[in-house]
């Protein structure tokens, strides 16, 4: 790794992947920086076809990240993967990452997003639990246990219906008395005699022993203790903006300020891809095609 680059990527999604690519090709001097040891960001998450990225029909999004490879390959552009950027320091344009250190004129950020948090005590110790993370994979998993799964999306109702045929009972738990998931799926829930639905209930507190999930608090009129084997929070996405040393993000989609070109409000800085797009809009389309725009507009200026 060199201590000085034109530009430097951080974060190897669809975004980053297309904003290394535009850069290369007009010249600058780009780097890759990724925190997993892997690329494709949220790509690794997709198991179904993928229909809607012209010219590349994928069975899933591996098939997908193989072709990006091949692509950075083929243009020989630079990529340094289990880095994790922990900040950026705005005085003297030098990123800071956990094993480096070095100047970058510009900046493109594409660090993506991850599910949303309820931020409630025992949230952390879920993370181990990853093989229950897909309830249309590992279907097995699931197979005589109680479940909670928290949220009122299409991901919440999917997720029930998904694992109602081979769990015990399933208690899908939302804060509100609305959904926002698909009517066909609500009402496929509510027709599903595994499928408790608990509206106006929020889950405070997740109980552990041995390791294991034990039980959940729940405030609602009865403020009860459910006892639950598994415990799958499904509340959406939220953009993974820590890294940047800005503070203009919208308070209530924690999305980055960007102006037309992409530009955050510290000038050299750029940010694309899920960390600024609604996730209602957010594709890998829409990833890419603003990588391009970043990168273009910064070759514009070196
Ligand atoms: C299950 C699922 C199915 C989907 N299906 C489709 C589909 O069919 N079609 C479609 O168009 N879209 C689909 N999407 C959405 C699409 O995958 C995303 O919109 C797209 O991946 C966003 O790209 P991105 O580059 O902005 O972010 P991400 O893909 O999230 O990539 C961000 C990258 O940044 C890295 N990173 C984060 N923080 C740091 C840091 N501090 N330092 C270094 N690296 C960091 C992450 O590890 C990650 O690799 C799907 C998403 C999911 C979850």
């Amino acid at each position: 790794m060199d201590n000085s680059y034109d530009v430097t990527v951080i974060g190897a999604g669809p975004a980053g992947i297309s904003a290394a690519i535009w850069c290369k090709r007009l010249g600058l001097n780009v780097i890759i920086v990724e925190k997993r040891k892997k690329i494709g960001g949220q790509l690794q998450k997709i198991r179904n076809d993928i229909i809607d990225y012209p010219g590349l029909i994928s069975s899933n999004g591996d098939e997908l990240i193989d072709s990006f490879e091949k692509h950075l390959q083929k243009l020989n552009i630079p990529i340094k993967l289990n880095e994790k950027v922990l900040t950026i320091d705005k005085e003297n344009k030098v990123i800071l990452s956990e094993n480096h250190s070095w100047f970058s004129k510009y900046v493109i950020t594409a660090t993506g997003s991850g599910p949303r948090k309820l931020n409630i005590p025992g949230e952390e110790q879920l993370n181990e639990h990853t093989k229950y993370s897909s309830t249309s994979k590992n279907v097995d998993c699931f197979r005589g246990k109680t479940v909670a799964i928290i949220g009122g999306g299409d991901h919440a109702f999917e997720g029930a219906l998904n694992i109602a045929g081979v769990s015990k009972r399933v208690f899908l738990i939302h804060r509100s008395n609305t959904f926002k998931a698909r009517k066909k799926f609500v009402e496929q829930a509510i027709s599903n005699p595994k499928i408790t639905i608990m509206k106006n209930s929020q889950v405070t507190k997740i109980n552990h022993e041995n390791n294991a999930v034990k039980s959940i608090n729940i405030s609602n009129k009865e403020n009860q203790t459910l006892e639950v084997d598994i415990v799958l929070i499904r509340i959406g996405v939220s953009p993974n903006g820590k890294v940047l040393p800005i503070e203009s993000h919208d308070n209530k989609s924690s999305l980055v300020d960007v102006d037309k070109n992409l530009r955050t409000s510290v000038p050299w800085i750029f940010a694309t891809g899920d960390i600024i797009t609604p996730p209602a809009l957010s594709s890998i389309s829409t990833a890419v095609s603003q990588g391009m725009i970043a990168a273009k507009t910064i070759s514009l200026e070196v």
